[in-house]
């Protein structure tokens, strides 16, 4: 739908409103998309496909290329749009999601025809008898992408860019949350001469992301909880929809007695507390060694102290509020657990000094432990719980201890020792010294095991994961019949059998011997 048509259909639908959750004021309004409307956005957008993946990679580069620059050109104003609609600091929505946004427009629109070059493969003796097998990579057709609202530009653009790039056409379904910006993604496009109906912006909530997967997409890339993950996986599995899911985290950070204790202290606290910890990577468990775990307690709550909290669009703030009161509540009920049970506050634990937005003050645990809620479920706020451990064995073991497997991070001076045990550590991004960022690297894949989902998305997985391989097999031989074809007599047994002890060898060497066997039955008798 474009945003002509949505201001249009505005004034007949019902409206979702977007709120500022810092304030409570209103932020603008969006049109709530009825299933037909859905349906129709589908099915322009199914029309306007074809002629779009006849474009070179080069023409689709272009247009890519053009919005980024209308992004990069507009990205102050975007950012407040964002920073209103989220309630996150104006240079977060800068670093965090124009960035990585521009990031990723740059290298899809330079390096997808290079990552979706027809492939050779290697058939091994089939090749010597005149065969050759080739992928190429076939576009799939209409991207149906659910959005959630903690990323609202980066998380859906980088997956509009990478499905036009694969030749797709895309509907997009944001948050019922962050609806307006969006509108801006549309709206960058349009502008930017992308042909029409090929990005269809439908605004709505839960029913219109079910009413997307009945649309009957060609695939759908979710990005939200794990319990609407498993709706619509449910839902997209009775037309065979395939899905990416990418879904909760509760990622752990582990603390070895070898890291430099004050870069490990400054690093957790961005990691738990950018974009008030409502990020799938956000660090939600931080296991320290005990040998360190005094000075670096120490280091993040001097840290955190030092953090200021306040309207998204004010000055120099570190922390916003948090986007909904319906997360604040999550946030609320997991701090509440963990002290009943024996939490010791550090520092935060509560609303702090402004009780009309939907602020969460930053807060540090210790005295915690997989019993609590706090250590179990994803929190997704500005909640950083702090425990210590003995042994490399237990800090995996701990690490390891989750439903969820999203991303988690080892600190240490010792690379080698880094590397080892992030082979041990059930998730989809391991990092080294580094917390949270990835998903800002075009280049590298994004995605989860367990709860948190399966599939990827950026970098070449994720590019893959929109496009159709199909295997092109040639046999410049026409005029020969194979080996194996009608003519089942004794010397076809004879040879067959040949065939299983020395050519599935793949030696060459050790099938010489069946040759004179194999020219007689091409060329001659097929007994
Ligand atoms: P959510 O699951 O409530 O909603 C996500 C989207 O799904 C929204 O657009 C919503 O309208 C839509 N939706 C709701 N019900 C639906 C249904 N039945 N069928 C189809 N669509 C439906 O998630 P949220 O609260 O918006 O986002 C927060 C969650 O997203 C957190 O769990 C977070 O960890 C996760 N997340 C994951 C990643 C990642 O890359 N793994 C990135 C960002 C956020």
């Amino acid at each position: 739908m474009s945003t002509q048509t949505l201001t249009a259909q505005s004034r007949k639908a019902s409206e979702i409103i977007s709120y500022d959750p810092a304030t409570g004021e209103e932020v603008g309004r969006a049109p709530l998309a009825s299933p037909e409307d859905v349906k129709e956005a589908v099915r322009r957008a199914r029309a306007a496909q074809p002629a779009w993946a006849s474009f070179s990679f080069r023409d689709r580069g272009r247009v890519i290329l053009r919005a980024r620059k209308l992004l990069l050109a507009e990205r102050d104003e975007i950012a407040r749009l964002v920073s209103r609609e989220t309630g996150k600091p104006v240079a977060e929505a800068l670093s965090m999601e124009i960035v990585p946004t521009l990031d990723a427009m740059h290298y899809f629109a330079h390096a997808s025809e290079n990552l979706l070059r027809p492939q050779k493969i290697d058939i091994g003796q089939y090749g010597l008898m005149g065969r050759s097998s080739t992928i190429v990579f076939r576009p799939l057709g209409v991207i149906g992408i659910i959005s959630p609202w903690n990323f609202p530009l980066a998380t859906p653009a980088d997956e509009v860019v990478m499905a036009l790039m694969a030749g797709n056409a895309v509907v997009l379904k944001p948050s019922e949350l962050t609806p307006l910006i969006a509108l801006q993604i549309g709206d960058i496009f349009r502008r930017a001469g992308l042909p029409a109906d090929l990005l269809e912006i439908v605004t709505g909530d839960g029913s219109t992301g079910a009413a997307l997967i009945d649309a009957r997409v060609d695939k759908i890339m979710f990005t939200g909880s794990v319990a609407t993950g498993k709706r619509v996986a449910a839902a997209a599995a009775k037309f065979l929809t395939p899905v990416v899911l990418e879904l909760g985290g509760k990622d752990p950070m582990i603390v070895l007695e070898d890291a430099d204790i004050e870069n490990a202290a400054r690093g957790a606290v961005w990691g738990a507390f950018a974009n008030a910890g409502q990020a799938c990577a956000s660090v939600e468990r931080c296991y320290v060694h005990e040998s360190i775990a005094p000075k670096f307690i120490e280091r993040v709550v001097a840290e955190t102290r030092a953090l200021k909290q306040g309207l998204g669009t004010g000055d120099a703030v570190d922390i916003g509020s948090m986007s909904n009161e319906r997360q604040l509540q999550i946030v609320t009920d997991h701090v509440n657990d963990a002290e009943q049970r024996g939490a010791k506050v550090l520092i935060g634990g509560g609303r702090g000094a402004n009780p009309d937005g939907l602020f969460y003050q930053p807060t540090v645990l210790t005295n915690v432990d997989h019993e609590m809620t706090i250590m179990r479920d994803e929190t997704f706020g500005p909640v950083l719980p702090v425990m210590t451990f003995k042994t490399e064995e237990e800090a995996i073991r701990l690490a390891n201890d989750s439903v969820y497997g999203l991303t988690a991070s080892i600190w240490t001076r010792n690379i080698a020792r880094g590397r080892r045990l992030a082979e041990r550590i059930e998730a989809g991004t391991v990092m080294v010294n580094e917390v949270v960022y990835t998903h800002g690297i075009a280049q590298t894949p994004w995605g989860g095991v367990k709860d948190s989902g399966y599939g990827r998305t950026h970098g070449r997985m994720g590019l893959l994961e929109l496009v159709q391989p199909q295997h092109i097999h040639v046999n410049r031989l026409s005029f020969l019949p194979d080996l194996w074809w009608f003519g089942y007599g004794p010397k076809a047994a004879k040879l067959f059998g040949g065939l299983a002890s020395h050519f599935t060898t793949g030696s060459i060497l050790r099938t010489s011997p069946l040759l004179p066997q194999m020219i007689r039955r091409l060329f001659g008798s097929r007994e």
